[in-house]
Protein backbone atom coordinates (compact mmCIF):
# COMPACT_ATOMS: atom_id res chain seq x y z
CA UNK A 1 0.00 0.00 0.00
CA UNK A 2 1.21 3.26 -1.00
CA UNK A 3 1.89 6.21 1.97
CA UNK A 4 -0.77 7.89 0.29
CA UNK A 5 -3.29 5.23 0.13
CA UNK A 6 -2.15 4.37 3.78
CA UNK A 7 -2.77 8.10 4.73
CA UNK A 8 -6.58 7.63 3.45
CA UNK A 9 -7.67 4.44 5.50
CA UNK A 10 -5.80 5.80 8.40
CA UNK A 11 -7.98 8.99 8.21
CA UNK A 12 -11.25 7.14 6.96
CA UNK A 13 -10.73 4.94 10.29
CA UNK A 14 -10.11 8.14 12.65
CA UNK A 15 -13.86 9.49 11.24
CA UNK A 16 -15.56 6.06 11.31
CA UNK A 17 -14.56 5.89 15.42
CA UNK A 18 -15.14 9.60 15.52
CA UNK A 19 -18.69 8.84 14.43
CA UNK A 20 -19.04 5.89 17.37
CA UNK A 21 -18.02 7.99 19.62
CA UNK A 22 -20.64 10.13 21.10
CA UNK A 23 -19.98 13.69 21.45
CA UNK A 24 -16.69 15.20 24.08
CA UNK A 25 -16.37 10.87 24.17
CA UNK A 26 -18.05 10.03 27.37
CA UNK A 27 -20.87 8.38 28.22
CA UNK A 28 -23.73 8.85 30.19
CA UNK A 29 -23.22 6.41 33.36
CA UNK A 30 -27.05 6.65 35.11
CA UNK A 31 -30.09 4.86 33.19
CA UNK A 32 -32.46 6.83 30.90
CA UNK A 33 -35.36 5.97 30.57
CA UNK A 34 -36.55 5.87 26.86
CA UNK A 35 -38.74 8.41 25.03
CA UNK A 36 -37.75 11.52 26.43
CA UNK A 37 -34.54 12.80 26.31
CA UNK A 38 -32.87 13.59 22.89
CA UNK A 39 -29.09 13.38 22.11
CA UNK A 40 -27.13 16.04 21.97
CA UNK A 41 -25.69 15.10 18.70
CA UNK A 42 -22.51 16.86 17.21
CA UNK A 43 -22.68 20.82 17.46
CA UNK A 44 -23.56 23.29 14.06
CA UNK A 45 -21.13 26.00 13.17
CA UNK A 46 -21.32 28.49 15.79
CA UNK A 47 -22.81 26.51 18.53
CA UNK A 48 -21.62 25.99 21.83
CA UNK A 49 -19.85 22.90 21.35
CA UNK A 50 -18.23 24.00 18.25
CA UNK A 51 -16.81 27.04 19.91
CA UNK A 52 -15.99 25.41 23.16
CA UNK A 53 -14.60 21.35 23.34
CA UNK A 54 -16.03 20.57 26.59
CA UNK A 55 -15.20 17.04 27.39
CA UNK A 56 -18.93 16.76 29.55
CA UNK A 57 -19.42 15.10 33.13
CA UNK A 58 -20.26 11.82 34.00
CA UNK A 59 -22.21 11.15 37.24
CA UNK A 60 -19.16 9.27 38.77
CA UNK A 61 -16.90 12.28 38.04
CA UNK A 62 -19.35 14.63 39.45
CA UNK A 63 -19.60 12.71 43.24
CA UNK A 64 -15.93 11.62 42.68
CA UNK A 65 -14.93 15.76 42.16
CA UNK A 66 -17.84 18.16 44.18
CA UNK A 67 -18.15 17.67 47.88
CA UNK A 68 -21.83 18.24 49.07
CA UNK A 69 -22.41 21.90 50.55
CA UNK A 70 -22.18 22.10 53.84
CA UNK A 71 -25.10 21.75 56.08
CA UNK A 72 -25.21 24.74 57.49
CA UNK A 73 -25.88 26.49 53.80
CA UNK A 74 -29.20 25.88 53.46
CA UNK A 75 -30.84 29.39 51.70
CA UNK A 76 -30.88 30.33 47.92
CA UNK A 77 -31.01 34.12 47.59
CA UNK A 78 -31.58 36.62 44.91
CA UNK A 79 -30.13 39.65 45.03
CA UNK A 80 -31.98 42.87 42.65
CA UNK A 81 -29.06 44.74 40.58
CA UNK A 82 -31.04 47.38 39.17
CA UNK A 83 -29.96 50.67 37.55
CA UNK A 84 -33.00 52.17 35.82
CA UNK A 85 -36.96 51.51 36.44
CA UNK A 86 -37.04 47.42 36.03
CA UNK A 87 -38.32 46.70 32.34
CA UNK A 88 -40.10 43.71 34.39
CA UNK A 89 -40.89 44.33 38.12
CA UNK A 90 -41.69 41.18 39.70
CA UNK A 91 -38.35 39.65 37.93
CA UNK A 92 -36.37 38.93 41.28
CA UNK A 93 -39.42 37.78 42.73
CA UNK A 94 -39.79 35.50 39.60
CA UNK A 95 -36.13 34.07 40.16
CA UNK A 96 -36.41 33.71 43.85
CA UNK A 97 -39.41 31.44 43.26
CA UNK A 98 -38.03 29.51 40.30
CA UNK A 99 -34.96 28.84 42.40
CA UNK A 100 -37.23 27.39 45.29
CA UNK A 101 -39.04 25.02 42.86
CA UNK A 102 -36.31 24.07 41.25
CA UNK A 103 -33.84 23.22 43.82
CA UNK A 104 -36.03 22.25 47.24
CA UNK A 105 -34.34 25.31 49.22
CA UNK A 106 -36.04 27.77 50.83
CA UNK A 107 -35.12 30.73 48.60
CA UNK A 108 -34.86 34.07 50.04
CA UNK A 109 -35.03 37.92 48.17
CA UNK A 110 -32.52 40.11 49.65
CA UNK A 111 -33.03 44.01 49.77
CA UNK A 112 -31.79 45.46 46.02
CA UNK A 113 -27.81 46.79 45.94
CA UNK A 114 -26.01 49.28 43.68
CA UNK A 115 -23.58 47.69 41.45
CA UNK A 116 -19.95 48.90 42.84
CA UNK A 117 -17.95 51.37 40.88
CA UNK A 118 -15.04 49.56 40.93
CA UNK A 119 -16.51 46.72 39.03
CA UNK A 120 -18.11 48.85 36.36
CA UNK A 121 -15.84 49.97 33.00
CA UNK A 122 -16.66 53.33 32.26
CA UNK A 123 -14.76 53.36 28.29
CA UNK A 124 -16.78 49.83 27.88
CA UNK A 125 -20.18 50.82 29.80
CA UNK A 126 -20.36 47.28 31.18
CA UNK A 127 -19.86 45.52 34.15
CA UNK A 128 -16.82 42.97 34.85
CA UNK A 129 -18.81 40.13 35.68
CA UNK A 130 -16.08 38.64 38.43
CA UNK A 131 -15.63 41.90 40.14
CA UNK A 132 -19.35 41.96 40.55
CA UNK A 133 -19.65 38.59 42.09
CA UNK A 134 -16.70 39.00 44.64
CA UNK A 135 -18.75 41.83 45.32
CA UNK A 136 -21.77 39.79 45.90
CA UNK A 137 -19.94 36.94 47.88
CA UNK A 138 -18.42 39.27 49.74
CA UNK A 139 -22.14 40.37 51.66
CA UNK A 140 -23.60 36.80 50.91
CA UNK A 141 -25.40 35.68 54.12
CA UNK A 142 -23.52 32.91 56.19
CA UNK A 143 -26.55 30.16 55.25
CA UNK A 144 -26.11 31.14 51.79
CA UNK A 145 -26.30 27.89 49.24
CA UNK A 146 -26.47 29.73 46.09
CA UNK A 147 -26.64 33.78 46.01
CA UNK A 148 -27.82 34.67 42.51
CA UNK A 149 -27.52 38.43 41.42
CA UNK A 150 -29.93 39.57 38.58
CA UNK A 151 -28.78 43.21 37.10
CA UNK A 152 -30.10 44.82 33.75
CA UNK A 153 -26.43 46.07 32.96
CA UNK A 154 -24.40 44.67 30.05
CA UNK A 155 -21.57 42.56 31.72
CA UNK A 156 -18.11 41.57 30.38
CA UNK A 157 -15.48 39.01 30.90
CA UNK A 158 -11.60 38.79 30.06
CA UNK A 159 -11.51 37.58 25.97
CA UNK A 160 -15.51 38.39 25.90
CA UNK A 161 -17.29 40.91 24.35
CA UNK A 162 -20.25 39.76 26.29
CA UNK A 163 -21.23 37.34 28.76
CA UNK A 164 -25.72 36.88 29.80
CA UNK A 165 -25.10 34.66 32.87
CA UNK A 166 -22.06 33.22 35.07
CA UNK A 167 -22.17 30.72 37.77
CA UNK A 168 -18.88 30.24 40.27
CA UNK A 169 -18.77 27.47 42.24
CA UNK A 170 -15.55 28.75 44.58
CA UNK A 171 -17.60 31.90 45.05
CA UNK A 172 -21.47 30.31 45.87
CA UNK A 173 -22.57 33.60 43.07
CA UNK A 174 -24.12 33.08 39.69
CA UNK A 175 -25.22 36.37 38.15
CA UNK A 176 -27.94 36.78 35.35
CA UNK A 177 -27.87 39.91 33.35
CA UNK A 178 -31.29 41.08 31.50
CA UNK A 179 -29.57 43.93 29.21
CA UNK A 180 -29.29 41.90 26.27
CA UNK A 181 -32.91 39.28 26.58
CA UNK A 182 -35.04 42.48 26.86
CA UNK A 183 -33.96 43.56 23.60
CA UNK A 184 -36.25 40.42 21.95
CA UNK A 185 -39.97 41.62 20.70
CA UNK A 186 -40.86 38.28 22.11
CA UNK A 187 -41.81 39.10 26.13
CA UNK A 188 -42.79 35.25 27.07
CA UNK A 189 -39.52 34.19 25.43
CA UNK A 190 -37.78 36.74 27.17
CA UNK A 191 -38.71 35.23 30.31
CA UNK A 192 -38.73 31.92 29.78
CA UNK A 193 -34.40 32.92 28.55
CA UNK A 194 -34.30 34.55 32.11
CA UNK A 195 -35.61 32.14 34.36
CA UNK A 196 -33.37 28.75 32.30
CA UNK A 197 -30.48 31.54 32.78
CA UNK A 198 -30.78 31.61 36.90
CA UNK A 199 -31.01 27.93 36.88
CA UNK A 200 -29.01 26.99 34.97
CA UNK A 201 -26.12 29.56 36.31
CA UNK A 202 -27.34 28.22 39.65
CA UNK A 203 -26.44 24.59 38.83
CA UNK A 204 -22.67 25.91 37.77
CA UNK A 205 -22.39 26.77 42.16
CA UNK A 206 -23.42 23.33 42.64
CA UNK A 207 -20.32 22.62 40.71
CA UNK A 208 -22.24 21.26 37.83
CA UNK A 209 -20.41 21.74 34.45
CA UNK A 210 -22.26 21.59 31.12
CA UNK A 211 -24.10 18.58 29.55
CA UNK A 212 -22.94 16.85 26.61
CA UNK A 213 -25.38 13.97 26.71
CA UNK A 214 -28.44 15.20 26.15
CA UNK A 215 -30.74 18.41 25.47
CA UNK A 216 -30.94 19.52 28.81
CA UNK A 217 -30.75 22.75 31.04
CA UNK A 218 -27.13 22.29 31.84
CA UNK A 219 -26.13 22.42 28.01
CA UNK A 220 -23.84 25.62 27.35
CA UNK A 221 -25.69 27.61 24.67
CA UNK A 222 -23.87 30.11 22.03
CA UNK A 223 -26.97 30.83 20.01
CA UNK A 224 -30.39 31.87 19.79
CA UNK A 225 -31.41 28.35 18.41
CA UNK A 226 -29.70 26.63 21.06
CA UNK A 227 -31.15 28.94 23.46
CA UNK A 228 -34.51 27.99 22.35
CA UNK A 229 -33.66 24.14 22.29
CA UNK A 230 -32.49 23.92 25.66
CA UNK A 231 -35.34 22.62 27.68
CA UNK A 232 -36.03 23.84 31.17
CA UNK A 233 -35.38 20.28 32.71
CA UNK A 234 -32.17 18.09 33.54
CA UNK A 235 -31.29 15.09 32.11
CA UNK A 236 -31.05 11.97 34.23
CA UNK A 237 -27.11 12.44 34.51
CA UNK A 238 -27.54 15.91 35.42
CA UNK A 239 -30.42 15.61 37.76
CA UNK A 240 -28.88 12.62 39.78
CA UNK A 241 -25.99 14.98 40.51
CA UNK A 242 -28.74 17.68 41.83
CA UNK A 243 -30.49 15.02 43.65
CA UNK A 244 -27.16 13.47 45.09
CA UNK A 245 -25.26 17.44 46.39
CA UNK A 246 -28.80 18.71 47.98
CA UNK A 247 -30.37 14.96 49.04
CA UNK A 248 -33.53 15.73 47.42
CA UNK A 249 -36.54 13.23 46.20
CA UNK A 250 -36.67 13.22 42.36
CA UNK A 251 -40.62 12.91 42.19
CA UNK A 252 -41.47 15.71 44.68
CA UNK A 253 -38.88 17.85 42.62
CA UNK A 254 -40.75 17.43 39.30
CA UNK A 255 -43.92 17.78 40.78
CA UNK A 256 -43.00 21.26 42.31
CA UNK A 257 -41.24 22.30 38.81
CA UNK A 258 -44.33 21.25 36.58
CA UNK A 259 -46.27 23.57 39.20
CA UNK A 260 -44.03 26.55 39.04
CA UNK A 261 -43.65 26.41 35.03
CA UNK A 262 -47.58 26.10 34.38
CA UNK A 263 -47.77 29.14 36.90
CA UNK A 264 -45.63 31.20 34.73
CA UNK A 265 -48.00 30.13 31.35
CA UNK A 266 -44.99 27.94 30.27
CA UNK A 267 -47.15 24.84 29.72
CA UNK A 268 -45.60 23.22 26.76
CA UNK A 269 -42.25 23.04 29.41
CA UNK A 270 -44.39 21.85 32.08
CA UNK A 271 -45.59 18.81 30.32
CA UNK A 272 -42.47 18.09 29.10
CA UNK A 273 -41.46 17.60 33.09
CA UNK A 274 -44.80 15.65 33.58
CA UNK A 275 -43.30 13.63 30.76
CA UNK A 276 -40.18 13.14 32.29
CA UNK A 277 -41.50 12.58 36.03
CA UNK A 278 -44.04 9.07 34.57
CA UNK A 279 -41.08 7.81 32.65
CA UNK A 280 -38.71 7.70 35.44
CA UNK A 281 -41.36 6.94 37.82
CA UNK A 282 -42.11 3.88 35.69
CA UNK A 283 -38.24 3.20 35.28
CA UNK A 284 -38.14 2.71 39.05
CA UNK A 285 -40.87 0.48 39.32
ZN1 LIG B 1 -23.21 27.47 31.68
ZN1 LIG C 1 -27.61 16.96 31.47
Amino acid sequence: MSARARGQLMKAVAVCLLLLVPYGGKRADVPVPPGVWKHLGQPKDGEWLDQYREEGQTFAEYKASAARPPAARTTLYVVPMLTRPATDPGLPERVRASLAAFYGRPAKLLEPRAIPLRAYNRRRRQVHITGLARAVAARRPKDALITVAVTDRDLYSKGLNYVQGWGSERLGVAIVSTARVWQSADPAGSRRRLLAMAVHEAGHVLAMKHCTFYRCLMNGVATRDEEHRRPLLLCPVCRSKLLWALQLDTHERYGAWARYLRGQGLEKDARLVDRAAAATRKASH
